[in-house]
């Protein structure tokens, strides 16, 4: 980080704000920020000891706006546009890098598939297009060629850490007014004349006409305070991370093709020299264990030799979440 965090710490009994954001995550905290640029008053409050210490530090990184649906696609390329702006305007290195997005097809269901996505994606302003055989071989040389079609290329995409823009996110929310508390816990939002009026924890009590739930895992439970059921179901997904090597690879590599036991498989190679990986399990692991699972290494290990032959040998120093050494080769 190039600056310093803020030289004084705050010491605010106040209790009464126009909006109450619960939940520091990576939705929370640039929420709390934007909204006290615009003089709204704002308390986050988090049961965790700091910022981003839910979902948003086990997230890989990657930032897309190469989605199929259009909101989505709008407000990823704010985003982007956003992170990739970020230390211009703010001087916080968050390790962003715009290394493209690659939609790989080694299948005529999966080229199918991104060819029709990609009209969508281009009549929505996305700069996508498909690359055949030899081109994305130009840019990802070291793919399997055995079998690839192509693939689509966004080349706008990127990486950031979440850990670090989280953090930004949250000092910039500070330095206008935002006010964070951190160790509390919601248990309760009462409600007067059908409106929200205040936020209880276990260690105080605060009021405000609007609250925004950011809780991520638990925004079903914090919304069943106020007599909603939102559908949101958290599943685990995992990640691992290689030993740094030389740079390689610039996009992230989406490979949609369902095999046993996975969904999408995606990876990249960090400006570090990581490699990190990541899969959608499927079936879903649903719930908030978030302990790695044993079956999670020899799976995916498949899945990277075989799309990257020349990773066989690359070693996998972890995996998330409980940061285990591993060393462990992957062929
Ligand atoms: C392995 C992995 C890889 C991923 N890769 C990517 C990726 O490459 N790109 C991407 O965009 N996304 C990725 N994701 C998804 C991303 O991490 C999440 O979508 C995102 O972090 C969700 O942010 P959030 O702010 O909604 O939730 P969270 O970060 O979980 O924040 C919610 C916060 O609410 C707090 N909270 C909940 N209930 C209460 C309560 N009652 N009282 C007080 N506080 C409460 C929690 O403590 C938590 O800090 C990945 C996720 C995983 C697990």
């Amino acid at each position: 980080m190039s600056s310093a965090g803020p030289k004084v710490k705050k010491v605010h009994n106040r209790t009464t704000y126009d909006v109450i954001i619960i939940g520091a995550g990576s939705v929370g905290t640039p929420t709390a920020l934007y909204l006290a640029e615009a003089g709204v008053s704002t308390l986050v409050i988090d049961r965790c000891a700091s910022v981003g210490q839910g979902a948003s530090k086990a997230a890989i990184g990657g930032i897309r706006a190469t989605h199929s649906d259009a909101a989505k696609i709008r407000t990823c390329l704010k985003s982007i546009e956003i992170f990739s702006q970020w230390e211009e305007r703010y001087g916080d290195d968050i390790e962003w890098s715009r290394g493209g997005y690659s939609f790989i097809a080694y299948r005529e269901r999966e080229e199918k598939i991104l060819k029709d996505l990609l009209v969508v994606q281009q009549s929505y302003g996305l700069d996508i297009g498909w690359l055949d055989r030899d081109e994305l071989l130009e840019v990802v040389p070291d793919l399997n060629r055995d079998g690839l079609i192509g693939g689509t290329y966004s080349p706008g995409d990127g990486s950031a850490s979440p850990l670090l823009s989280t953090y930004v996110f949250y000092r910039q929310g500070l330095k206008l007014g935002a006010d964070y508390r951190f160790n509390e816990s919601v248990s309760e939002i009462t409600r007067e004349n059908g409106r929200v009026r205040r936020v209880v924890t276990d260690r105080g009590t605060y009021e405000a006409p609007v609250v925004i739930n950011a809780a991520g895992a638990g925004a079903r439970e914090v919304a069943r305070m106020v007599g909603l059921d939102v559908p949101v179901v958290p599943d685990s997904h995992e990640a691992g991370v290689t030993e740094p090597v030389a740079p390689f690879l610039k996009p992230m590599i989406v490979d949609i093709r369902p095999v046993e036991g996975s969904a999408n498989y995606y990876f990249y190679q960090h400006a570090t020299g990581q490699v990190i990986f990541c899969v959608t399990p499927d079936p879903p692991i649903v719930g908030t264990d978030r302990r790695e699972t044993s079956g999670f290494l020899p799976h995916i290990s498949r899945r990277l030799v075989d799309l990257m032959p020349r990773l066989r040998s690359i070693k996998v120093r972890r995996s998330h979440d409980t940061g285990r050494l591993t060393h462990r080769r992957l062929g």
